[in-house]
């Protein structure tokens, strides 16, 4: 079967009014290009860890600006920390340093 590098996501409904929006807005606060996202999706195309495995960075970083953290600490292990992604994106965003941060993050609230 022929691979388009994406796959169609399950439906669901969002209720970011129940979300916890505390971290997402620390983080905003802390790398404020983070709201210069324009959603292209270049920082996971040019992902080393995307080659191997279903890792999106994009999708990560999406879901914890809406409060969503789920399955993060899991999916945030398959990055290389390799700083690919960060030139590639159109917008300037350290995003090598968002994962850090994000997974410095989790580390902390499972504690
Ligand atoms: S490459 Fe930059 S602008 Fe594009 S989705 Fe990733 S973080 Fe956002
Ligand atoms: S730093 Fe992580 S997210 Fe960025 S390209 Fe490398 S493996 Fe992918």
């Amino acid at each position: 079967m022929t691979s388009w590098g994406y796959s169609i996501s399950r439906p669901r409904s969002i209720d970011i009014d129940r979300n916890d929006m505390s971290y997402s807005k620390e983080l905003l606060r802390e790398y404020p290009e983070l709201q210069t996202c324009i959603a292209c999706g270049n920082c996971t195309a040019a992902c080393t860890a995307a080659n191997f495995t279903s890792f999106s960075l994009r999708k990560v970083h999406t879901l914890v600006r809406r409060g969503e953290y789920q399955g993060m600490a899991e999916e945030l292990e398959k990055c290389m920390l390799c700083g690919k992604c960060r030139l590639a994106c159109p917008r300037g965003i350290n995003t090598r340093q968002i994962v850090l941060t994000i997974k410095k993050h989790l580390a902390n609230r499972s504690r």
